[in-house]
């Protein structure tokens, strides 16, 4: 039982939660992808600046809200600009390049910090402890992990597992943005900190916004705790479970796009 496994007890996942329970043959991503599947009306694309106009008692009040642009890259495109990167002084201790993984039509992605070891020597995002406790909570919201799609500001891994610093934070993080704008998620769950602060451009701390749906360009974003923290402190899952919860409901809420692919 994943919220066992996650070291929650006593929560009763939603019925969709109950109804993605893998089903025993390999049609376990199809029957998820079509439980994902719009219920009304596929999401319009998102234009670059979405003008709201509101009329009334004060007359015509237009308000602009910046959209994320559409994007007609492709990911290797990105990953062809990084190429074998020396932009700032992450690169001197990596072994590998870590891009972003998963499924390019998410609507649903996790953005983490930077690599840490295991992810540098496989060159693959949250594959370490930290990483199987980040599938375990995917799984917990009735997604498998094929199903998002999971970046980090970072694409190399600091020495030491040290948080990166801003300055190698900005060179590295217009790539991740690029990849949001052909991805179009619809909620970004940003784990931590780093990942918090980057994409939202927020002074606050995790504490204070975790759990309170944030926007990035039109974008639904959720603050929770880094699962490397939730290893240290097990106590924190509970918050954790609560976020990925309100997460949930909103994509069940949402309807949306398929996530097949
Ligand atoms: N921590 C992160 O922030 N990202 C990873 O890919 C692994 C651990």
């Amino acid at each position: 039982m994943h919220l066992l496994e996650l070291g929650i007890e006593g929560i009763e996942p939603s019925a969709s939660a109950r109804a993605a329970q893998p089903p025993p043959n390999s049609a376990t991503v199809t029957a998820i992808s079509q439980r994902m599947a719009p219920k009304s009306k596929p999401r319009e694309p998102v234009a670059q600046m979405t003008v709201n106009k509101a009329s009334g008692l004060f007359g015509d009040m237009s308000s602009a809200t910046e959209k994320i642009p559409t994007s007609e890259e492709t990911f290797e495109e990105i990953w062809n600009d990084v190429g074998d990167c020396t932009r700032c002084p992450l690169h001197r201790e990596r072994t590998h390049v870590v891009h972003t993984e998963g499924n390019r039509r998410a609507r649903l992605m996790f953005v983490g910090e930077a690599p840490g070891a295991d992810e540098d020597a496989q060159a693959r995002p949250f594959v370490g402890k930290a990483g199987q406790l980040l599938t375990r909570i995917i799984e917990a919201i009735g997604l498998k992990r094929e199903e998002v799609i999971i970046g980090n500001v970072n694409r190399c891994r600091p020495p030491g597992n040290r948080p990166p610093t801003p300055e190698e934070a900005a060179m590295c993080k217009p790539f991740l943005l690029r990849e949001i704008a052909i991805v179009q998620p619809e909620v970004i769950v940003v784990l931590g900190n780093t990942a918090m602060k980057n994409l939202l451009d927020t002074r606050e701390g995790i504490t204070k916004l975790r759990g309170k749906f944030q926007e990035y360009k039109g974008i639904k974003v959720m603050p929770t705790f880094h699962p490397a923290y939730l290893l240290r402190d097990p106590s924190k899952k509970r918050e954790t479970w609560e976020d990925l919860k309100m997460v949930r409901d909103y994509l069940d809420s949402a309807g949306g796009r398929r996530v097949d692919q």
